[in-house]
């Protein structure tokens, strides 16, 4: 389908995926007067409760996603492990935006890295293990450990990686999680960890915004402060890596980019994800433009949105029980609470962000 096409406000966009990202975006979508049909497998979806329709259905449902496909003027997704051929199913009746490219990179995380590589943009060292020979070949190598292996498909908040300090370690690692096709990256000695979020739009422009200081923990992004608080020439590093990668991808809609940052100021990516990110649920609150209608705008051939910073501000995960603090927040002047109706909370569930807006 064309890819180069206004969808104007009252239209229909098409969201693969039925958690709280797409959620956020048809908010998002609703405020500029457009309607949003949610695609997913699950029984309930929480995008679909604040959406005009839902079709549920396996993602390799050709017939349910055609149906999806002819409700709706766009489409997009809110994961990027939705599957290829579903992507492909639905662009022979509607456009996708993102396409295919950066679900086909960002769901493996040697494409990844090689990708990355070919760009200049600066990754830590890495080599796939594949094998036993890989192993020793890796153990042999200088600077490959420590190192923290993880599987090249399917890991997520920190799911499907070890740490290993030696050879014995990466064997048992290798054997622990399926001896599949693995990476083994250097382990970064880094002094924080930042994300850059660009949206680019149908006519190649580029909008990143301010770069955000992420911390982790167990692997799940806990906080994320803007400003970084960081020197001016790390933040324009992060912030052209993102470019480059929006670029390289020939992107229409938003991709974030994950970063470490060492002692010495150097930048190295670590993943990126085609979509709205967790690190930028800060802008609804924060930004001239939140990045889900940042989304919205570029998948529709809309002008992209002023990405300035309006405050200070610093977003909270609220993982597991953290949620039914929800009282606690609604009395915090500075707080801005955000819920996404997930039912019972669960122990490394994200069931809400908030976001306290400071003074400037
Ligand atoms: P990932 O699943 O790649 O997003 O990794 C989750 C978290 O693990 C990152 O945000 C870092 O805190 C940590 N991590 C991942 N890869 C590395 C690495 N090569 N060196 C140091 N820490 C890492």
């Amino acid at each position: 389908m064309s890819s180069s096409q206004i969808i104007p406000p009252g239209s229909t966009i098409g969201i693969l995926g039925g958690g709280q990202l797409g959620r956020m975006t048809a908010l998002a979508a609703a405020r500029l007067g457009y309607r949003s049909i949610i695609y997913a497998p699950d029984e309930h979806s929480i995008a679909a409760e604040v959406s005009a329709g839902y079709v549920r259905g396996a993602y390799d449902d050709a017939a349910a996603l055609a149906a999806f496909a002819q409700q709706v003027d766009v489409i997009t997704y809110e994961f990027e492990n939705v599957p290829e051929a579903a992507v492909l199913e639905c662009q022979k009746l509607k456009p996708v935006r993102p396409g295919t490219m950066p679900i086909h990179l960002a769901q493996h995380r040697l494409r990844e890295k090689d990708f990355l590589r070919t760009l200049g943009i600066g990754t830590a060292d890495y080599r796939p293990i594949r094998s036993e020979a890989d192993i020793a070949a890796a153990a042999a190598f200088p600077g490959a450990l420590p190192g923290i292996l993880k599987t090249c498909t399917e890991g997520y908040d920190g799911k499907g990686q070890a740490r290993v300090a030696d050879k014995a370690a990466l064997a048992a690692a290798w054997a622990d999680l399926g001896k599949r096709e693995c990476i083994l990256e250097a382990l970064v000695p880094f002094r924080c960890e930042v994300s850059a979020i660009v949206a680019r739009g149908q006519d190649g422009e580029t909008r990143c915004f301010p770069i955000g200081r992420n911390e982790h923990q167990g692997g799940i992004l806990r906080t994320t402060t803007v400003p970084a608080d960081l020197p001016a020439a790390t933040l324009a590093t992060a912030e052209r890596y993102g470019v480059l990668l929006a670029e390289g991808l020939d992107l229409v809609g938003l991709v974030a980019l994950e970063m470490f940052v060492t002692a010495d100021g150097t930048v190295l990516a670590n993943e990126f994800a085609p979509r709205p990110h967790n690190s930028g649920h800060w802008t609804i609150d924060a930004c001239a433009t939140s990045q889900f209608e940042q989304l919205v705008r570029a998948v529709c051939g809309l002008p992209l949105g002023s990405v300035e910073a309006l405050a200070p501000s610093r977003m909270e995960n609220l993982i597991g029980d953290e949620a039914l603090d929800w009282p606690r927040y609604l009395t915090e002047p500075a707080a801005r609470l955000h819920l996404y109706g997930k039912g019972t909370p669960r122990p490394g569930r994200k069931m809400g962000h908030v976001t306290y807006v400071l003074r400037p």
